[in-house]
């Protein structure tokens, strides 16, 4: 397969340097030039697929022929040795449970993947290290993902005190290849450590580096897998099938957005935000309007200016720039896709409800979902609604804590951590630190 940049349909790359440039030279994002319909067979035989196999098949049609089949099933089955279970609250409303892999959070799908795709990619005898800036999450799913990923070291700077301690623990307890800089400043201060390496020409004469970006286009591939997994524990007997999918930088729904382009009957997608609403706002005025990000109960979605948006409008047939989507653009996708935002408030009211109601646990972030999807659903009521609950409730202990006024299970893999000694390097801020140490690793 190829892939070409949203900025530039002309410009195409293989797979493998899709997957080891992250991003076109050109700003833009990385899309698969074909997205073609699975055959109907394909759905025929959905409901008796396992997951795997359902990861095999989809993988395959979006990456192409490159890869041989035994290598492809190894990637994909190493990528699901997790469930994706649907739990259902009512005749209307479903949850997903993207949380059952090792950091509890529906980016180890996607960061697995990549690993996997990069040590399937990595010819080269020297070792490939890949740095990554964290303010939490992503690094505990890329230091999972690619822990013990033979020829791949992962170097992760976390600003030092501004990371939850459970945080601190997946990025640093791991050891073997992954590496924690304990950076004395802010995440802003880590990032620009690594950009600047990323810049420094000697540096990359003697070192191969690469990102593991969210925005690599490895990540999404695999979190169509599991629109299809829903949808075969759903069955497909019944009121048409909607998604609601708590937003941050809008990866999840564009993985969605590709699952019904493969055909996957997929009647509407919710789009969740906390306050940081920019795309709630652009589906019901038009209007694409970025701003600085908000903090709130469900961080993992305060982003003021999310980066797959351009692969949104890009699937909806707008192909160049990523900031005036034209209104034929606009026009389709609020065809396919609803936008809600909701405070912090409703989303604690809305925690409490579901526990209530359903006896359910549902973390902020799947609760602001649930609160999409019941606003779509007063409109729409005859449908069948799945949350994607994207990370499971004990990741944030005490204010689930605060809002049930209970204690919550802490699944075994996250206590152990807890036992686990702190490993992290301490680095300052200054660049030549940095390089110093990265170089001495040689
Ligand atoms: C990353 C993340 C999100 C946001 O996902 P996007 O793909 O950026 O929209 C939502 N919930 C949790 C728990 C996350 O970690």
């Amino acid at each position: 397969m190829k892939f070409y940049s949203t900025n530039d349909p002309e410009h195409r790359v293989d797979t493998k340097e899709a997957v080891f440039r992250g991003l076109p030279a050109d700003n833009g994002l990385y899309m698969p030039e074909r997205i073609d319909p699975l055959p109907d067979r394909f759905f025929a035989e959905l409901p008796e697929m396992s997951f795997a196999e359902i990861g095999f098949r989809v993988s395959r049609r979006l990456l192409g022929d490159e890869i041989p089949d035994a290598d492809l099933r190894t990637i994909v089955e190493e990528t699901l040795n997790f469930p994706a279970p649907v739990v259902k609250l009512d005749d209307r409303r479903y949850v997903l449970e993207l949380f059952h892999g090792p950091s509890l959070a529906f980016k180890d799908f996607g960061a697995r993947f990549m690993s996997r795709l990069m040590h399937y990619y990595n010819d080269d005898p020297q070792p490939l290290t890949i740095l990554v800036a964290t303010s939490g999450d992503t690094g505990g799913a890329v230091a999972a993902g690619f822990y013990d990923t033979p020829g791949i070291e992962v170097v992760i700077l976390y600003p030092s005190g501004k990371v939850s301690e459970l945080q601190e623990k997946q990025l640093t307890t791991l050891g073997k290849n992954i590496h924690a800089l304990e950076v004395d400043g802010s995440f802003d201060d880590c990032q620009a450590l690594v950009k600047q390496a990323f810049l420094d020409v000697d540096l990359r004469q003697r070192l191969r580096l690469s990102s593991a970006n969210s925005i690599n286009i490895s990540r999404l591939i695999p979190q169509s897998f599991y629109y299809f997994e829903a949808y075969k524990q759903l069955g497909t007997i019944g009121d048409p099938v909607v998604f609601a999918v708590p937003s941050g930088n809008f990866g999840n729904i564009t993985a969605g957005l590709i699952a019904r382009q493969l055909g996957l009957p997929v009647h509407h997608f919710v789009a969740a935000t906390n306050r940081n609403d920019v795309v709630p706002r652009y589906l019901r005025a038009g209007q694409y309007a970025i701003a600085p990000s908000v903090a709130t109960l469900s961080n993992a979605m305060d982003v003021g200016a999310p980066s797959n948006f351009a692969r949104m409008t890009n699937l909806y047939g707008h192909v160049i720039g990523k900031d005036h989507p034209d209104s034929e653009t606009h026009r389709r996708m609020r065809e396919e896709i609803s936008g809600y935002a909701f405070d912090d408030g409703a989303t604690e009211d809305a925690v409490r409800e579901v526990k209530d109601r359903f006896g359910y646990t549902i973390d902020p972030h799947g609760a602001v979902g649930y609160l999409a999807l019941n606003a779509y659903q007063k409109e729409h009521p005859r449908t069948r609604g799945v949350i994607l609950e994207t990370a499971h409730p004990s990741k944030f202990l005490p204010d689930m804590q605060r809002i049930l006024s209970q204690d919550i299970a802490v699944p075994d893999r996250l206590k152990r951590l807890e036992t686990l000694p702190k490993e992290a390097t301490p680095m300052d801020t200054d660049y030549i630190s940095f390089r110093k140490w990265l170089l001495s690793r040689k």
